[in-house]
């Protein structure tokens, strides 16, 4: 009269066990459901209720207690339908309890006993397989949480199915994800007209895993570069596949198959709310800083953005992760997501353009830069400009520009080798201690930069950042030692701290 079905919530990216206890006594019939459960779990009763009798089972006129355990942990939405459905059925004598125990079980039902597609199958598989079980979710889910690598998955459309399983009459088959090798196609960097040291700058920013702010008028193509990042980076290993899809798995949109392998360029408006940016909501979901996790947060007009959005993302810039508090609730979203931002030179964004329609004055430009100014700006590696073209630069029809993506990106993979078997991190995450072991200059280099120090007034995190982007430069250029060109080059990527001075 008691049945034990093996399920697992959603806690962040994280997918804890749930044991679904059902119990059955005499007494007056009726359905309770205890252990915290949220509005819609409790809505599964007669979701449940009427599954089983649209299936053809019996629902027993009994007094049926089903406890979701442990009872502190949050539990939300339909996904729990099926393993109390199959409690049901086995704590009546409908379904052996043997054949169950091997297995774990989500899945949202309907009315008619079709199984529904639920939230964080893809984290659910990665924990299954650790507990040695295999994982039976809907056959809307089966492909996502297939794609755990030894995962033993199994999908079914109908609670019938499900039963026929269980009861041997027509096996389900383990599920093979399709997906596996598929490589993603980007956009090309060729396709950007000139724009030359802006290429560069991407292609170090690629290369170091270091952040970056364009700085040019509207028009100049910022969103279009950002948008090749992608492209020039290494491919996606396994485990950050897996990490950003488990994001996506868990968030409002879902698992996407197309975008499978992707890095995403996630860009949020400015007008976003801090929630939709680090993430949030009463049933914590992530934010756009972990759906970029892997691949790339552009945010155009970063002086719109509200000032507090940005001071949020400071943590996330340097430990990869952010921690979501609501009421005594607590959710942690990976977050290793590579920043460009872009703004223009001055409120109207013509300053310094040949037409002379800017007329802002010094005292507004210096307001609106000051807007970005401080601790994020200073966690911003590179700085550049973007300026205007002329118009037969920008003529469309015209041949590619440049070299393409791919062959870029081969320098980018070399460079990221040298730094991993360097330190075992992109240049960018180095720490102040191993900057100081692994980018060391000779004395020409060191006086080059004490000067620039000088004349820019750079802060001491400002020269860290220097340093880290010429071991980039360096690194691209296959060479051990960092020489001054690497070093006068990264010192030119620090334009705004040059216009403040
Ligand atoms: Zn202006």
């Amino acid at each position: 009269m008691l049945a034990k079905i093996h399920s697992r919530a959603q806690a962040g990216v994280d997918a804890p066990e749930v044991v679904v206890e059902v119990h059955m006594s005499s007494g007056l019939p009726a359905l309770a459901i205890v252990g915290l459960p949220e509005a819609a779990v409790r809505e599964s009763k007669d979701r449940v209720r009427s599954a089983l009798i649209n299936s053809r089972f019996d629902f027993p006129a009994r007094r049926i207690t089903v406890n979701l355990a442990p009872a502190d942990l949050p539990k939300e939405g339909g996904r729990f339908d099926l393993p109390i459905a199959l409690g049901i059925l086995v704590a009546s004598g409908q379904l052996p309890a043997e054949t169950l125990r091997d297995v774990e079980f989500l899945g949202e039902l309907s009315l008619s006993g079709e199984l529904r597609p639920v939230r964080g199958a893809l984290p659910a598989a990665l924990k299954s397989r650790a507990a040695g079980r295999s994982l039976l979710v809907p056959a809307d889910n089966a492909d996502e949480a297939a794609l755990v690598s030894d995962a033993t998955v199994l999908g079914a459309r109908h609670l019938l199915d499900v039963c026929a399983h269980l009861l041997g009459q027509q096996r389900l088959t383990p599920h093979a994800s399709e997906l596996g090798d598929r490589l993603p196609r980007y956009d090309d960097m060729n396709e950007v007209r000139g724009q030359h040291q802006a290429k560069r700058a991407l292609e170090i920013a690629a290369a170091g895993g270091h952040s970056l702010l364009f700085i040019g008028p509207p028009g100049t193509g910022k969103s279009m570069l950002a948008s090749r990042l992608p492209g020039i980076l290494p491919p996606m290993n396994e485990e950050e596949a897996l990490e950003s899809a488990a994001v996506a798995s868990i968030s409002d949109r879902g698992f996407d198959a197309a975008l499978w392998r992707r890095r995403s360029v996630r860009t949020p408006h400015h007008t976003a709310s801090g929630i939709a940016l680090v993430g949030g909501g009463s049933y914590p979901r992530p934010g756009e800083i972990s759906l970029a996790h892997h691949g790339v947060l552009f945010l155009d007009e970063l002086p719109e953005f509200d000032r507090r959005a940005l001071e949020v993302l400071r943590e996330p810039l340097e430990s990869g992760s952010i921690v979501v508090s609501r009421a005594a609730r607590q959710a942690e979203f990976p977050a290793r997501f590579q920043l460009i931002a872009a703004m223009n030179p001055c409120p109207c964004g013509y300053l310094g353009d040949s037409s002379g329609r800017c007329h802002c004055t010094s005292d507004q430009i210096q307001r609106y830069r000051a807007r970005v100014s401080g601790p994020l700006l200073d966690r911003i590696d590179l700085h550049v400009e973007v300026p205007r073209l002329a118009h037969d630069v920008l003529r469309p029809g015209s041949a590619p520009d440049g070299e393409a993506s791919e062959q870029i990106a081969q320098r980018v993979v070399a460079a990221r080798r040298s730094q991993l078997q360097r330190c075992g991190k992109p240049n960018a995450r180095l720490g102040t201690r191993e900057v100081n072991r692994n980018c060391t200059l000779g004395e020409g280099s060191h006086r080059l930069l004490e000067r620039a120090m000088e004349q820019l007034g750079l802060s001491a995190r400002g020269y860290h950042r220097v340093l880290k982007v010429a071991r980039t430069i360096a690194d691209l250029a296959g060479s051990e030692v960092i020489a001054d060109a690497h070093v006068a080059e990264a010192i030119g990527y620090r334009v705004l701290d040059r216009n403040s001075a």
